[in-house]
């Protein structure tokens, strides 16, 4: 039977429970639902109730002026320390509305003001596009976009001011990266959004002036919009904290009281959430890894084995994304070429200023999601070796 107007288009039949073999895998968006099934099994936990009257003031249980709760400051030190993952001694905490807020707060607060000319803002290509849309959007006077790090390697003039965006690992390849300019003149903003073991090896503490981390990576609560950033310099912290009195008062005390919540559950049971969510991507990876291996119009990029101070062994790579590449001349459009017809939605290179020989596909979405894409993949794989 034809899909009833009320099913989504995967689904079809009078209750919508069958499951339509046209349907796309889509593994476009990042959004990391991979976690749910930890959340499931500590649902009562990791619950929160409010009631009406509760914690509606301003300022509600906080310190003067910071809008941070220092409960969940604590929580989050504590897992950095219990993780290993960033060190956290003699650096000032700020919480954003997601990392997304605390990007554009971390660029005007390394910038100088009223500068003789804009500080120019830079990342590695393939690069995470927010950098430079939001760099745009805020058409600032005192900084702007530049483009690719690899135009500026031992160029930068001491009277150049530089941002140099360091992800690592990276979004869309998975790389750890350092930063690629040097000088007096450069600052850079560590975005360490999947700097947790389920998506890496930790091969030592983050230790640099300015560290971004988000909760939507972490536990995979993107929808809760939190993230925080781990400051050296006080003046600097001093301009993040002006950037978040203007831009939104804080971070919603809801989302603080949700977020503690869930590092609670954390600090208690974060080896049972990492152990299940490396596992979860490490597996994911190798089922797409052999799939793939069978083919010779697709590659993914490579990562080896590294050791982990998490786990204290050698870990697989288990990366978010999958960094796909057309190997054939003749396939520039990777995606329009080849896996939008085969059924499968991605993010083109372009998204990250790479070529659209590659495309990203997200290996952090449900399991069900990522099931579809191996099927969908596996046909196209198949399909190849009947027109050889
Ligand atoms: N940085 C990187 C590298 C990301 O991939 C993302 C989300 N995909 C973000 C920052 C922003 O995440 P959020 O605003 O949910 O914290």
């Amino acid at each position: 039977s034809l899909p009833s107007c009320e099913c989504n288009s995967c689904y079809y039949g009078s209750d919508c429970s069958q499951f339509s073999p046209d349907c796309p895998a889509d593994a476009n968006s990042g959004d990391p639902l991979f976690l749910e099934p930890f959340w499931m099994k500590h649902a009562e936990s990791s619950a929160v109730m409010v009631s009406g009257w509760h914690r509606m003031s301003y300022k509600f249980g906080y310190e003067h002026g910071t809008f941070i709760s220092k409960e969940l400051e604590r929580h989050i030190r504590e897992l950095h320390a219990m993780v290993g993952n960033a060190n956290t001694t003699g650096k000032l905490m700020v919480f954003g509305t997601g990392s997304t807020q605390l990007l554009n707060a971390a660029i005007y607060a390394l910038s100088p003001q009223d500068p003789p000319s804009p500080t120019r803002i830079v990342g590695s290509i393939p690069f995470f596009p927010f950098y430079q849309m939001e760099t745009e959007f805020y058409n600032s006077k005192n900084f702007e976009w530049e483009g690719d790090t690899s135009k500026w390697k031992n160029k930068v003039l001491p009277s150049m001011n530089f941002i140099e965006f360091v992800t690592s690992p990276n979004n869309p390849d998975g790389e750890l990266k350092d930063p690629v300019l040097q000088g007096p003149s450069v600052k850079t903003i560590n975005d360490h959004a999947y700097y947790w073991p389920h998506y890496t090896a930790i091969p030592a503490p983050a230790n640099e002036d300015l560290m971004i981390f988000t909760l939507s990576k972490l536990t995979g609560h993107a929808g809760s919009r939190f993230g925080w950033a781990l400051i050296k310099d006080q003046v600097v912290y001093q301009k993040f904290q002006d950037y978040m009195t203007l831009n939104s008062m804080g971070v919603s005390r809801d989302t603080q009281l949700r977020a503690l919540k869930l590092l609670n559950v954390l600090l208690a049971e974060g080896k049972e959430l990492f152990e299940f969510g490396h596992r979860t991507t490490r597996t994911r990876w190798e089922s797409l890894n052999k799939v793939m291996s069978a083919s010779e119009r697709f590659s993914l990029q490579k990562l080896t084995p590294q050791h982990s101070t998490y786990f204290q062994n050698i870990t697989a790579p288990s990366p978010a994304y999958a960094w796909v590449k057309c190997e054939k001349e003749e396939d520039e459009d990777c995606y329009q070429a080849l896996l939008r017809d085969g059924g499968i939605i991605g993010r083109s290179g372009s998204f990250f200023n790479a070529e659209n020989r590659y495309v990203r596909l997200s290996l952090i979405k449900s399991q069900d999601d990522f099931d579809w894409l191996l099927q969908r993949m596996k046909t196209l794989v198949s399909q190849e070796q009947v027109h050889d």
